[in-house]
C-alpha cells in the first residue's frame, strides 16, 4: 500500500513556521497585515473567506475584511485596490474569485501591486516564475512542491505528468517541477492517448476537474500522485480527481482527498503573506 502524504501534518507545520516568524516581525514592530476583499456573498467565497480569516487569526496576522456588495462597481473595487496598494500599513491583499459578472477579473488581478499579490495571480509574478525570478507563486501548485519535498520525494530528474493548464494550478505547477529540475509533460484535454502519457509519470499530479477520472490504468506501479482535485460525491462525502481505491494500492505515494493538497493551498497564502512583510 502506497504512503499517504499527509497534507494536514505538513500544513500545521508550514503554518507554525509562519506564526513564529510573524511573532519576530511583531518583535521588530512590523504587524503583518492582509486585506480580503469579497465582492456579494456567493457562499462557497464566503466559506474561503472565512477560513482565510481564520488561518490569519491563528498565526498573529492582522486581516482587514472588505465584504462588498454585489453591485458594487468595477470602478469602486479599483479604486479600493488603489487605496490598498498605496497603504504602507497593508502588506498583502486578496480578491476572492469569482467576481461578478459585470466585474472584469482580468483587470481587477492586474490592478494589485505584485508586492502584495499574495495568491500570486499578477502577471508580473507569474513572468517571474517563468524565468525564475523572485516572486510570489500561486498557493495550490507552490503547496504541492512542499509535499513534495517535505515527504523526502526528490524531483530532480524524475518524469513529472501535470494533467490540467490552468493559470492557477496547471501551469505554475509545471513552472515549478521545472524549476526543481523535473522533467515536465503537460495534459489537457486535448491530449491523445493520455493514458500513455501518464503511464511514464514518476510523479503524476492531476488537477482536471473531474471526479475519479484516474483509475489505475493511468498510473506507473511505484508512482507517487499528487491529486489536486475536490468534489463532493453522491453521498456528500469528498472525493478528488484520482479514483483513491484503485490508484493506492499501485503507488509508492499518494494525497488523500481530503486531508492532501487542500490544506496546504491556505498554509501557503499564509506563507506568502509572511514573506510579503519580510
Ligand atoms: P480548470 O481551470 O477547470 O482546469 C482543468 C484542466 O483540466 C484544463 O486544463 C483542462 O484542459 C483539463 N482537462 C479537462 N478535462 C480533461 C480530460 N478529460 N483529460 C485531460 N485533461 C482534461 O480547473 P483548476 O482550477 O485547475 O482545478 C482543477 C481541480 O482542482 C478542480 O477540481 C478544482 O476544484 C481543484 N482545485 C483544488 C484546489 C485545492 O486547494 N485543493 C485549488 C484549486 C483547484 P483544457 O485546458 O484543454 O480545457
Amino acid at each position: 500500500m502506497a504512503k499517504l502524504i499527509d497534507g494536514k501534518a505538513i500544513s500545521a507545520q508550514i503554518k507554525e513556521e509562519c506564526k513564529e516568524r510573524v511573532a519576530k516581525l511583531k518583535e521588530e514592530g512590523i504587524e503583518v497585515t492582509l486585506a480580503v476583499i469579497q465582492v456579494g456573498n456567493d457562499p462557497a467565497s464566503t466559506v474561503y473567506v472565512g477560513n482565510k480569516k481564520k488561518a490569519c487569526a491563528y498565526i498573529g496576522i492582522r486581516s482587514l475584511a472588505y465584504e462588498l456588495p454585489e453591485e458594487t462597481t468595477q470602478e469602486e473595487l479599483l479604486a479600493l485596490i488603489g487605496e490598498l496598494n498605496g497603504r504602507k500599513d497593508v502588506n498583502g491583499i486578496l480578491v476572492q474569485l469569482p467576481l461578478p459578472k459585470h466585474i472584469d477579473e482580468e483587470k481587477v488581478l492586474d490592478t494589485i501591486d505584485p508586492a502584495k499579490d499574495v495568491d500570486g495571480f499578477h502577471p508580473q509574478n507569474v513572468g517571474a516564475l517563468c524565468i525564475g525570478k523572485k516572486g510570489f507563486v500561486s498557493c495550490t501548485p507552490a503547496g504541492i512542491i512542499q509535499l513534495l519535498k517535505r515527504s523526502d520525494i526528490e524531483i530532480a530528474g524524475k518524469e513529472c505528468v501535470v494533467i490540467g493548464r490552468s493559470n492557477i494550478v496547471g501551469k505554475p505547477m509545471a513552472l515549478l517541477l521545472l524549476r526543481e529540475n523535473g522533467t515536465v509533460t503537460v495534459a489537457h484535454s486535448r491530449t491523445r492517448d493520455l493514458k500513455e502519457i501518464t503511464k511514464r509519470a514518476d510523479i503524476l499530479i492531476v488537477a482536471i476537474g473531474k471526479p475519479k477520472m484516474i483509475t489505475a490504468d493511468y498510473v506507473k506501479e511505484g508512482a507517487v500522485v499528487i491529486d489536486v482535485g475536490i468534489h463532493r460525491n453522491e453521498n456528500n462525502k469528498l472525493c478528488g480527481d484520482v479514483d483513491f481505491e484503485s490508484v493506492a494500492p499501485h503507488c509508492s505515494a499518494i494525497t488523500p482527498v481530503p486531508g492532501g493538497v487542500g490544506p496546504m493551498t491556505i498554509a501557503m497564502l499564509m506563507h506568502n503573506c509572511v514573506e510579503s512583510a519580510s
